[in-house]
């Protein structure tokens, strides 16, 4: 590997920083800025000139896959053979503790196998977990909500007793009653010898807090660095202060303020800002964009100026004028989408499809653009989560509609048999399998079989009762508007999600059901929609590069040569529910900043039957917004569907 020349590949600036000698260092800078390039850089020259030893580096990143463009892009920079240490807090707290717990560590830490195949609870198995803890606590309250609850009080550092103190306190009896729950998760997890995402943060700080452990630990990690400080949490900072503890240490915390949307899950910006004082660091600031156009980065500047809590710091691009970005609002959600996939495809003529993004505030804001991108056979992914129809509360009442139009269909029947809970378990639909095989009938047809035999005595007259309604339904003779309409309240599907999800979540879901019933209403015909969903459904080799369908949140710390911000409408972007129109203002700063040469920004005054007004951060941003009609006509005052 040739020598790399810092100060021809960095600007004086970055210069200054990436060879920063030693002591803390804060580098501060707008998006674009070459924060995550100096972090790199700073590695390297740590490598290749101050001689610090690869593997006594650390670098931390904020999600699984910027620590993977971080290790390619120090292979290129020293080499394949030179190892660096780069990876999420978590995964960092994941080796740590299999390494370090020793024997005799007490607790879960003690119990826990971290050679088992799953030894990190998520997913379907810790909601599962939460709902035998429940059980078992014999309290009242929705698995979910425990689950979030205390999900949040462990980011968040806050104990058990602490939570269950203060709840008390304040005669919240739903947390009370979370916290007897939390209590048998712990039971169960001990018995299981499992432990869950959160618990890697908690007990690597608690681990790191034993002298003889730390002192091994600043042996080996000597140099620590930290991108996307802005968005670090409280125990994640306790980890950081604990493995390069101020003031003094090696230690180099990379952000943005202006870029921190995570508020809302407890990070803790603050400490981002207060790095400076406990650290008695030296800050650099970075303040010329290298990623995009001066109209991009002025019309950034422009939004964020308008907040009030910021760190002074200015940003200048360093890139040409480049294409005006520009604003389209349109009549509907459907035109909305349609425009936009117009201008992905001219933007294919010099692009390629990965090099395309469309970004969203909300995830229902997706299935339009999924869409219109399949019908203009343009190759897309849905970043960050699942696809449209993919999306659980989705694809349950498309499996209800699916066995009304062709009852044959075994995998739908297998996905709605216990939704919402009917307590048809796993047993229960093995039972009803067998039968159906050995009969060489349809699954729903051996539902009704009077020689199906079930493990459990109860099961026959629930499955009689799901039979039953899934004839009626049959016989239901309506559009398919109607026909979801009639699933959510013969099933009482909605109480059902409202006990599974906490707050936040059950109104994402929501807005997915209203979202999947606008599109009900497009396609009237059931089998007609059923068709259109399917189509909409990705298989599993959907791997083929394509135009970035993501959210905003998703696409922090990632650049794309053409965006499209879609839905800034009021209410949307910002949010109508947030609580801080400064973070809103900060993601609209954050969609921005991700494009390189081309923005587009969109907006509808008509989603799902409802007026909107385009947003606010439009004009904020200092762009033209055409001329629109403000959606006339009968006010639609009929309340979501989707309520409880
Ligand atoms: P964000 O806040 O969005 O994470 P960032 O500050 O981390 O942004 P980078 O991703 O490091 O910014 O850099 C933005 C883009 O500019 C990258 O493509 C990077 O390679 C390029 N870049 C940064 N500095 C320079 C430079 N001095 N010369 C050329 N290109 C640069
Ligand atoms: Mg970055």
């Amino acid at each position: 590997m040739g020598k790399i020349d810092f100060a021809a590949q960095l600007s004086a600036a970055q210069f200054r920083a990436a060879t920063h000698a030693k002591g803390p260092l804060r580098v501060v800078g707008g998006p674009g800025g070459g924060k995550t390039r100096v972090l790199t850089y700073r590695i390297a020259w740590m490598v290749r000139e101050a001689g610090i030893e690869p593997e006594n580096i650390l670098a931390l990143t904020f999600t699984n896959k910027a620590a993977t463009e971080m290790k390619e892009r120090l292979a290129a920079l020293l080499g394949d053979d030179v190892k660096i240490a780069a990876s999420t807090i978590h995964s960092w707290a994941y080796r740590f503790l299999c390494i370090y717990r020793g024997k005799n560590a007490d607790g879960i830490l003690g119990t826990w196998n971290p050679n088992a195949k799953s030894s990190i609870l998520a997913d379907a198995r810790q909601y599962f977990a939460w709902q035998q803890s429940v059980q078992a606590a014999k309290v009242d309250v929705a698995p979910a909500f425990a689950m979030h609850t205390v999900s949040r009080a462990k980011n968040n550092g806050v104990s058990r007793a602490a939570l269950r103190s203060n709840a008390a306190e304040a005669s919240d009896h739903k947390v009370v009653r979370a916290c007897d729950a939390w209590h048998e998760y712990e039971k169960w997890q001990e018995r299981m010898k499992v432990i869950d995402f959160d618990d890697l943060l908690i007990l690597a700080n608690e681990l790191l807090a034993r002298p003889d452990i730390i002192k091994k630990v600043h042996d080996y990690h000597k140099v620590v660095l930290l991108d996307e400080s802005q968005d670090t949490n409280l125990v994640q900072w306790g980890i950081v202060r604990k493995l390069a503890p101020p003031p003094k240490s090696e230690l180099t915390v990379v952000g943005d303020y202006d870029q921190s949307i995570y508020g809302w899950r407890g990070a803790a910006a603050e400490s981002f800002l207060e790095f400076v004082q406990d650290y008695r660091a030296e800050t650099v600031k970075l303040e010329t964009n290298y990623r995009s156009t001066s109209a991009i980065v002025d019309a950034a500047n422009t939004l964020i100026e308008r907040n009030g809590s910021r760190e002074e710091k200015v940003l200048e691009a360093a890139g040409k004028p480049g294409t005006v970005p520009f604003v389209r609002v349109e009549p509907d959600a459907g035109v909305e989408a349609s425009r936009g996939v117009e201008q992905v495809r001219r933007w294919l003529a010099d692009y390629e499809a990965g090099e395309v993004a469309i970004l969203v505030r909300a995830w229902w804001l997706t299935r339009s653009f999924e869409e219109r991108l399949l019908k203009g056979r343009i190759p897309y992914r849905v970043v960050g989560g699942p696809a449209f129809f993919g999306r659980r509360e989705v694809a349950d009442l498309l499996a209800y509609v699916t066995l009304v139009v062709d009852p044959t269909r075994d995998a739908a029947l297998q996905r709605i048999l216990n939704v919402p809970n009917r307590f048809l378990g796993a047993a229960a639909w093995r039972a009803v399998e067998r039968h159906a095989l050995k009969r060489e009938m349809p699954a729903l047809a051996a539902l009704s079989d009077p020689g199906l035999r079930w493990p459990k005595k109860y099961m026959r007259d629930r499955s009689m009762d799901l039979y039953v309604l899934l004839q009626r339904l049959r016989r239901f003779d309506g559009e398919t508007r109607e026909l979801i309409e009639e699933i959510l309240a013969k099933t009482r599907y909605m109480a059902w999600l409202k006990e599974e999800c906490e707050p936040e979540e059950l109104r994402q879901r929501k807005d997915n059901i209203d979202e999947m019933l606008t599109a009900a209403e497009e396609h009237p015909d059931p089998a007609d929609f059923v068709f259109y969903a399917e189509q909409l459904t990705p298989k599993k080799d959907d791997s083929e590069e394509g135009v970035v369908l993501t959210s905003i949140h998703g696409a922090k710390g990632l650049e794309f040569p053409c965006v499209i911000v879609a839905g800034c409408a009021e209410g949307i972007l910002p949010h109508e529910r947030c609580e801080d129109v400064e973070e809103e203002r900060r993601l609209a700063y954050v969609a921005i900043t991700r494009a390189e040469r081309e923005l587009m920004m969109t907006a509808a005054t008509l989603y799902r039957n409802r007026g909107y007004t385009p947003s606010r951060f439009l004009e904020e941003a200092g762009l033209e917004v055409p001329e629109w009609e403000p959606v006339t006509g009968p006010p639609e005052t009929t309340e979501s569907v989707a309520t409880v």
